[in-house]
């Protein structure tokens, strides 16, 4: 009676959840060195200033700068870096290429994996991700994977099941201890840098959706262990409605983290 008690109470009161809460800014393939550094700064600034709560601040700047800006965050403990993508591959000649033992020797600690981007420019397919995954959880880098449907899906199809299968084929073969390590981010594809966000009650409806399905494979308590990030055009406007939401540990944020004012504000707001 204890013991399920204790479960209700972490299945439903966000106070007493363990996961992290996480927002994490993904500056895509923009910014000057100059001006990454100047972001940085502020952030860490206002950051110092203003944010009260307990969130960790993921930056995810093009890989030419991690090192640069991991200096500029050494003493700000509540943030961390992630590269915006990894090789499958563990090394050799693949010219061009980031491998995750790299990321591993600078002290990098979060990847993104399977942003849609590079699912759609890159053609990055599920099996291909599972072994990024699988790579970079090797070197103790943790995944961000990303997973979200097109319009065209959410319109005519099973949407949630085509995101939990985008889970099922990258992410189920790992052991209870690996899936722990990794950050889950909803992104519909319809929603990234167009500007039209999902609502809180849709993105809460697929986050309780892939958690479920975290839940049928891993247990509820290992689901209730993962943070799953909500990505898509969201704002400082849209983030308080969107992160008060029960399964909704915090956000990606594309356009809105190349702001420092708006992504401080967004912080604020987890
Ligand atoms: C993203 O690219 O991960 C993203 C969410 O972008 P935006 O916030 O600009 O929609």
């Amino acid at each position: 009676m204890v013991l399920l008690l204790r479960k209700m109470t972490f299945s439903h009161n966000k106070n007493f959840l363990m996961r992290k809460k996480i927002v994490a800014g993904n500056w895509k393939m923009n910014k000057v060195l100059d001006e990454a550094v100047a972001l940085t700064s502020e952030l860490v600034n206002m950051a110092k200033d203003e944010v009260r709560n307990d969130a960790k601040i993921i930056l995810c700047p093009p890989a030419i700068y991690l090192t640069t800006i991991q200096k500029y965050i050494e003493d700000a403990p509540n943030f961390a870096l992630a590269a915006q993508n990894c090789s499958d591959k563990v090394s050799g000649a693949f010219t061009g290429e980031i491998s995750a033992q790299m990321l591993q020797s600078i002290g990098v600690q979060y990847v993104l994996i399977g942003h849609s981007e590079r699912r759609q420019y890159f053609n990055e397919t599920n099996a291909l991700l599972a072994e990024k995954v699988n790579t970079a959880l090797s070197f103790g880098v943790s995944p961000i994977f990303c997973c979200g449907e097109s319009l065209e899906q959410r319109q005519n199809e099973d949407y949630i099941g085509f995101v939990k299968n985008q889970l099922t084929e990258s992410l189920f073969h790992l052991s209870e201890e690996q899936l722990k390590s990794v950050v889950i981010a909803y992104e519909p594809i319809w929603a990234i840098g167009t500007g039209l966000t999902a609502s809180a009650e849709q993105a809460q409806e697929m986050h309780a959706a892939l958690r479920a399905h975290i839940a049928s494979k891993y247990g509820a308590e290992v689901a209730d262990e993962i943070s799953i990030l909500y990505g898509g055009s969201v704002t400082a406007a849209s983030a308080p409605e969107l992160f008060a939401s029960p399964d909704i540990d915090g956000g990606l944020v594309g356009g809105a983290s190349l702001k420092s004012r708006e992504f401080t504000n967004i912080i604020k707001a987890r």
